[in-house]
């Protein structure tokens, strides 16, 4: 379950600055540094506006879900 308090904690720790998003391509809106690309040569920063963080930060968090279902509540008796 997507816990939308953490991801909401996560967002608010980035320190966002005016730039161009990565993923939306999205031009001077702010962005945060969220990751490089690292080759043997080079490496590029990779800058992500805040909608694009929240959704990459759900996708992360999803794939991290326990695979279990959660626990639901069913009444003590069988009804038949
Ligand atoms: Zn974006």
């Amino acid at each position: 379950m997507t816990d939308y308090g953490r991801i909401e904690a996560t967002l608010a720790g980035y320190d966002y600055a005016l730039g161009d998003c990565f993923r939306c391509i999205r031009t001077e809106v702010q962005v945060a540094h969220i990751g490089d690309i690292t080759s043997p040569d080079a490496v590029t920063p990779l800058f992500a506006c805040r909608w694009c963080i929240e959704a990459l930060v759900v996708m992360h968090d999803r794939a991290h879900e326990p695979l279990g279902r959660m626990y639901v509540d069913t009444p003590r008796e069988h009804p038949y």
